[in-house]
């Protein structure tokens, strides 16, 4: 870190020749900033990912193009890993203050965002009913997330509630009326959808987007092909293991998030040991080792998992109070963490029921068994 001329610090690094890593502060526990990606060309900006809709990270931005000689304006083309909050959260303020802006994500995010979003908007309804089916009960489901003191919330990695909540202000702080969804339809749908391998060619720039499914149904990695370089986004990055979970949506598509995930890894791991530019935390030195460190993690979950169902038929819910998490135990959890823990189970039982390893069967709950 180094002082720039207005006194600030300057948090960004030139990764390569016009390549810039960048940094927006987000307020969740356990991931404190998120890592924008910029690349400069003759006519302008190309943004990878951007950060939460806060004035917080809003700001941080701003001042980052400002210390590199830039406008927001200056950015053309805004492109996403995935349309998580923390990576397309600023969509709305960055189209406010860019009308011309391009926004670019997967075609199959795209399909996603629609799913969970336009299909009858009350994906939180659906979702719990599908709890319930899983073995948690109602009352779970009523007690809201832990807060501390300062109205924070307490506890582990990624808050999907407190995410969710984010999109939400987001999108209604957009439209006096409350009605978000419409904000939400300018705003969120990609404006041009790239098909995996496509390659963006970009003033000097050669970038192909790799489709890794797995933390969502549209993840998309950038392949800098002239710096031999990926930006993994939430696929790979060097400390957390991402979150692959199965949700409610995903039953209708008969997604198997695991399976995709594992197969993205694989992918990736083919390219080699670059170097990995994750979204989140700092640098993969060796992209391929990271690749397999995650696979054979998620090889010893299902081992973990399948030993966890015992003797006899168990619910989803049953399942997850017995493996070990890294944050508290299962029954500490409030009701989206636990919505994530239960998800990640159900990714992992889908695998070891496809390996016919396990069998399920529905009476008034979803139960699984051992074959
Ligand atoms: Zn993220």
């Amino acid at each position: 870190m180094s002082l720039n001329k207005s006194g600030s610090t300057k948090i960004s690094i030139e990764i390569a020749p016009g390549l810039h890593q960048l940094r927006t502060p987000m307020n969740t526990p356990g991931l404190s900033f998120v890592m924008p990606y910029l690349f400069e060309y003759s006519e302008g900006l190309i943004l990878f990912d951007a950060g939460y809709g806060t004035k917080n990270a809003t700001s941080a931005l701003e001042l980052e193009l400002k210390n590199l000689g830039y406008k927001v304006s200056d950015i053309n083309m805004f492109l996403v890993s995935h349309a998580h909050p923390d990576h397309l959260g600023m969509v709305g303020w960055l189209k406010e203050k860019v009308p011309h802006l391009n926004l670019v994500m997967h075609a199959r995010e795209k399909e996603w965002l629609k799913d969970r979003w336009f299909k009858d908007n009350n994906w939180e309804e659906r979702s719990n009913r599908w709890l319930l089916k899983h073995g948690i009960t109602q009352e779970e489901i009523d007690i809201d997330y832990p807060t501390d003191s300062k109205g924070k919330i307490a506890g582990s990695k990624l808050n999907l509630k407190w995410a969710f909540d984010q999109l939400k202000g987001m999108l209604s702080s957009q439209n006096s009326d409350g009605n978000w969804r419409r904000s939400f339809e300018m705003n969120i749908l990609p404006d041009r959808t790239v098909e995996d391998e496509e390659i963006l060619e970009i003033g000097d720039w050669r970038l192909q987007a790799i489709w890794t499914p797995g933390h969502t149904p549209g993840h998309l990695c950038l392949y800098d092909s002239n710096n031999k370089m990926m930006l993994t986004g939430d696929h790979v990055l060097p400390k957390i293991t991402p979150n692959v979970s199965l949700h409610v949506e995903d039953e209708a598509t008969q997604r198997s998030p695991l399976a995709e995930y594992i197969a993205s890894l694989k992918r990736t791991a083919a390219f080699g040991g670059i170097l990995g530019l994750p979204a989140h935390e700092y640098n993969i030195e060796n992209l391929a080792n990271r690749c397999d460190f995650l696979v054979h993690h998620h090889q010893e979950r299902l081992e973990e998992i399948l030993v966890s169902i015992g003797e006899g038929a168990v619910t989803a819910a049953e399942i997850s109070s017995r493996v070990k998490w890294n944050t508290r135990s299962f029954k500490e959890f409030s009701i989206w963490q636990k919505r994530s823990a239960l998800g990640e189970t159900l990714a992992h039982l889908t695998v070891l029921e496809h390996d016919e390893r396990v069998s399920k069967f529905e009476d008034e709950f979803i139960r699984w068994e051992k074959n």
